[in-house]
């Protein structure tokens, strides 16, 4: 199932919808609406902000990767440290399983589940990221 999920502008809730085309207003103030169906969008331009930059990143749980390494952590003097071994294996597995977002440079907003991602959108770039900081 497609997502898309945003931090809003106007209060700085982060919200998160279906993307099936109907609209998805932010459920604190209202004051904002995204509109995407996964069906028609083909990355080129963002949906909220029409900015056409967009990165890729894994959809990965980085609190939950902290608690994993802290667990293998605590298991070291009684394992001997082949805790840790576990614990990065563990990693690498979860990593690699994990789909990848694409993320909009200009709003910060992500689109969950929209099929392949094109070759030509890529990882975070900080001189990009640069120019859409405000
Ligand atoms: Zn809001
Ligand atoms: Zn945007």
């Amino acid at each position: 199932m497609a997502s898309v999920s945003k931090e809003c502008k106007e209060c700085g809730k982060y919200y998160s919808g279906d993307a099936n085309g109907k609209e998805i207003t932010c459920p604190n103030c209202g004051n904002e609406t995204i509109q995407v169906s996964a069906k028609k969008w083909s990355f080129d331009v963002c949906t909220c902000c029409n900015c056409n930059q967009f990165y890729r990143r894994k959809d990965f749980n980085q609190l939950l990767g902290c608690l994993i390494i802290i667990v293998g952590a605590l298991f070291v003097p009684v394992t001997y440290g082949l805790s840790l071994v576990v614990v990065l294996l563990v990693d690498l597995i979860l990593y690699r399983r994990v789909p990848e977002l694409i993320v909009c440079y200009k709003c910060g907003a992500e689109f969950r589940g929209f099929g392949p991602i094109p070759e030509t959108v890529e990882l975070f770039n900080h001189h990009i990221g640069e120019l859409y900081e405000s």
